[in-house]
């Protein structure tokens, strides 16, 4: 067999890659090409809810794959019919309907589109969304991230957005003009730190949009489907959005995106398309991963190992010089630190036999998946307790 490594220079860099090679995993655990295992608390970033060859995942998938695959969106299909039925029911989105796409980005992409046309309509050019954002990178969602530093090299973009800081209702109530179309924001920001928004800040800007007419855009690629011990998070702060951007766990590790838009709102014939988007395999894949959630009751597994991940990390590093808060909602968490050493952690987590991500150069970040139990959680606090530690030069 080839080395992958040496396979590198075909692949262009726009990840910086970790040094191993991953082959297999089956529930919580993964394999290099070494057979070492691995405790994945990364999790795909967020994409793998069910963790790893989930049998009711795999056979749901099987099966598909076994009747139909593809046939475009010029046919019905029952999995993409089903799961559009499941999605506006769970997501408690009132009279809705859903864009089926393939990413994150791409769902935001039809979220930004649907608010953009019927703001265009009535003279409302703007969404205002936040600083620190993340949305994506396309060139639509790209000028919706409120990072500078990943714009810069392709400005100008569209001028849909302004920015605002987030927990600054002042400032948005300054900018939210009868010109805006809408309110785009994270429940909680994920890319830009693991940083939740407070249930304060959501209402007010929920009753805002609606005294002024706006829309309220809630990107939970991240933060959907469970993740943060709902099905979306933004229903944590019993605010109700207009539309709504799914990615990332939906699929339990395919690709799929959606776009959930109270009804009228939604695109009509001509305005928006996919060719892959919603394909039979990945709603059949969808469904399962509802399925099993409702099954195995991990939206409250979510909560409470969310919790215990929280409270054993402070407990472990209590009175540490480099912890500076362990925050996040549900089993999408960050661990704050004092200095630029979450990517030096993530290493020492791998020697150590784990997998996290970062969130920002100071954050370590963990989106496990959500069938993770108390043993899991113990594991991963003991690592990340001695990589800090160790990362830190031995200052408990
Ligand atoms: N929106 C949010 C909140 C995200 O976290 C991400 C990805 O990290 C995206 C959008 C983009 O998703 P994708 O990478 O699937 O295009």
């Amino acid at each position: 067999m080839t080395d992958v490594r040496s396979r590198e220079p075909f692949v262009m860099p726009t990840y910086g890659r970790y040094p191993l090679s991953l082959v297999r995993g089956e529930g919580t655990r993964v394999w290099d090409d070494e057979g070492r295992e691995y405790l994945d608390f990364a999790g795909g970033i967020a994409t793998v809810p069910l963790g790893h060859s989930h049998p009711a995942w795999r056979e749901a998938v099987h099966a598909q794959l076994d009747m139909l695959t593809m046939v475009s969106n010029l046919y019905f299909t029952q999995p993409q019919a089903d799961l559009a039925a499941r999605i506006v029911e769970t997501m408690a989105m009132g009279e809705a309907q859903v864009f089926f796409a393939n990413s994150g980005a791409e769902a935001n992409e039809a979220s930004i589109k649907l608010v953009r046309k019927w703001g265009l309509a009535r003279g409302r050019k703007t969404i205002i969304a936040l600083e620190g954002s993340f949305h994506g990178r396309t060139a639509s969602t790209l000028a919706a991230t409120g990072q500078p530093s990943k714009r810069k090299d392709f400005e100008p973009l569209v001028d849909w957005f302004d920015f605002v800081v987030p927990e600054d209702l002042d400032s948005l109530g300054a900018k939210l003009t009868e010109q805006t179309a809408g309110v785009l924001l994270e429940p909680v920001l994920g890319e830009g730190g693991v940083k939740p928004l407070s249930a304060g800040y959501l209402r007010a800007v929920r009753e805002l949009t609606q005294e002024r007419g706006a829309l309220l855009i809630a990107d939970e690629v991240q933060t959907g489907v469970g993740r943060c011990g709902a099905w979306r998070a933004s229903s944590l702060s019993e605010v109700q959005p207009d539309v709504i951007s799914l990615a990332k766990g939906l699929g339990g590790g395919l690709p799929i995106g959606a776009s959930v838009a109270r009804a009228d709102l939604a695109f009509e014939p001509g305005d928006h398309a996919s060719t892959f988007g919603g394909g039979p395999v990945v709603c059949a894949a969808a469904l399962a991963v509802f399925d099993t959630i409702e099954r195995d009751g991990l939206l409250e597994n979510a909560t409470k190992q969310g919790e215990r991940i929280q409270q054993g990390v402070r407990a472990a590093l209590e009175g540490s010089p480099v912890l500076t808060e362990v925050r996040g909602r549900g089993l999408l968490i960050g661990i704050g630190l004092v200095d630029d050493i979450a990517n030096q952690v993530t290493l020492e987590l791998i020697a150590d036999g784990m997998l996290a991500t970062t969130a920002s150069p100071d954050v370590v970040r963990l989106t496990p998946p959500l069938i993770i139990d108390d043993q899991d959680v113990d594991t991963a606090v003991d690592k990340l307790a001695a990589a800090i530690t160790r990362v830190s030069g031995g200052r408990p």
